[in-house]
């Protein structure tokens, strides 16, 4: 009975809609139908796809990067052999166009630190400098602590912050981890701690480190100083620390420590440079569409995550669509970016240099997200109706990629480089990654190769080839 009913369901709607299936045919012979995306590319992205996950370059691209090279912070000679080594892999791989462009960069640079407490016992505190930092006096500075878990509460006992190290023990919202949601809120604290505790006249600032799970490891990253308040010396200490620290001043016990940091940043920016390389155009070689991740990481780890994920995953995209021989009707071009981490000179530099072709640039995509396993991509454009466009092709783009997952389009942020030249009009992608695990490693000594997962880094290889071949190609410029 099953068996009968199950067949004779088809035939009913069938014959309903007769008339309707004609007419569509009719008019499909009168004139000829534009074809749809998936209609037009699922083909060609299930080759692309299943080619790259046959097999790609990603992993030994980021063995090279991470364990030959290691590190690679703006203005470091490691940061030059990585550019050196990117421009060497892309011309071995036979590239249409593989060059470097020159990019002034800040220099910031560690030396020695530490931060000791004397008081309640003497102990050392596991510590990172923060980037862009100065350093401490020589002999450094020792001083009594006051805890603050938020600005609100350094505002209201501002009086006791004079002549003292702020401690800000802001802990990293666990709220959706996947999405990283939890990032923006507590890395005001990195950014701005010393300057909101500079107004108050304390002398340094140690900053709870931004993320969610700790095993007693430093998180380093960018901050900055307001105009017109004193530049004082600021460092990331441990989630454990931070919260020791607040447990004793909660049960009376002064606390001293004595912070030492050489940290200085160079008085004039030196030279660094952003990696080009292309597979150009059929049709249209001077419409571009840019795949994207950056070279320059903090000068802990490896950057294997942050971000040697997305530049590999740029190359081992490019090269994957060189090796199947697939040219699109427009070029893509991928940038290497430089100084991301602290300066984004990289994308702002690009935008000067292209600004008579940035016309004729289509799309922007970074991957900045990390080697979890990719999520979707967040789209942003200027104009409203060009990123309503947009989400809805890419999701149609993306639907076809379904062998490296569940992708959907959204509004989103793009990415740090990319994301100066959003007032030229074009759409910006960002390529997202799950980040459930991307902040327990995030600007550490932890955030080495031994922490991405093949599959996860190859799916992003195999999206990324997908999604700007699809788009070099299409009739329409992507939003139009
Ligand atoms: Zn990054």
């Amino acid at each position: 009975m099953f068996r009968l009913s199950s067949r004779r369901l088809p035939v009913s709607p069938a014959v309903r809609f007769a008339p309707a299936l004609l007419l569509a045919a009719c008019s499909a012979l009168a004139v000829e139908q534009p074809q749809t995306l998936t209609e037009r590319y699922e083909r060609d992205v299930q080759r692309i796809v299943a080619a790259v996950q046959a097999d790609n370059d990603a992993m030994p691209l980021l063995q090279e990067l991470c364990d030959d090279i290691g590190h690679r912070l703006s203005g470091s000679p490691q940061l030059d052999d990585a550019i050196q080594w990117a421009v060497r892999r892309l011309r071995a791989a036979g590239h249409d166009f593989v060059g470097t462009e020159t990019v002034m960069v800040t220099q910031w640079i560690r030396g020695e630190e530490s931060v000791e407490m004397l008081a309640p016992r003497p102990m050392s505190i596991p510590m990172l400098g923060l980037g862009g930092s100065v350093g401490t006096p020589a002999g450094g500075i020792t001083a009594d602590v006051l805890v603050v878990n938020s600005f609100e509460e350094l505002q209201q006992r501002g009086s006791e912050a004079r002549g003292r190290i702020v401690v800000f023990n802001f802990a990293m919202p666990t709220e959706n981890e996947r999405e990283g949601a939890g990032y923006g809120a507590a890395v005001r604290y990195r950014y701005g701690g010393a300057g909101a505790a500079a107004k108050h006249g304390a002398r340094a600032a140690l900053v709870r480190s931004v993320t969610t799970r700790s095993l007693q490891s430093p998180h380093t990253g960018g901050m900055g100083y307001p105009d017109g308040v004193e530049q004082i010396p600021t460092a990331a200490i441990t989630t454990e620390f931070a919260e020791m620290l607040a447990r004793l001043q909660s049960r009376g016990q002064a606390i001293t420590l004595r912070l030492n940091m050489e940290a200085r940043t160079s008085p004039a920016p030196v030279p660094s440079a952003n990696v080009i390389a292309e597979l150009r155009g059929r049709e249209r070689p001077d419409e571009i569409v840019v795949i994207s991740g950056h070279l320059d990481s903090w000068d802990v780890g490896t950057g294997a995550q942050d971000d040697g994920a997305g530049v590999v995953t740029a190359m081992a995209a490019l090269n994957a669509l060189k090796k199947l021989d697939l040219r699109p009707r427009r070029t893509i071009r991928v940038v290497l970016w430089t100084n991301e981490e602290n300066g984004i000179a990289g994308g702002r530099t690009y935008k000067q240099v292209h600004a008579d072709e940035l016309a004729r640039h289509v799309a922007a995509i970074e991957l900045d997200s990390g080697a979890g396993a990719p999520i979707g991509y967040g789209v942003e454009a200027q104009d409203k109706g060009k990123r309503a466009r947009a989400i809805e092709q890419l999701g149609e783009i993306l639907g076809l990629c379904r062998a490296a997952g569940n992708l959907p389009a959204y509004e989103g942020y793009s990415g740090a480089d990319i994301r100066p030249m959003l007032d030229a009009g074009f759409v910006l992608l960002g390529q997202d990654a799950d980040m459930t695990h991307y902040f327990d490693i995030h600007h550490t000594e932890a955030d080495t190769i031994d922490k991405i997962d093949p599959k996860a880094l190859t799916n992003h290889v195999a999206v990324m080839a997908a999604v700007s071949y699809v788009i070099a190609d299409m009739d329409e410029r992507i939003g139009n």
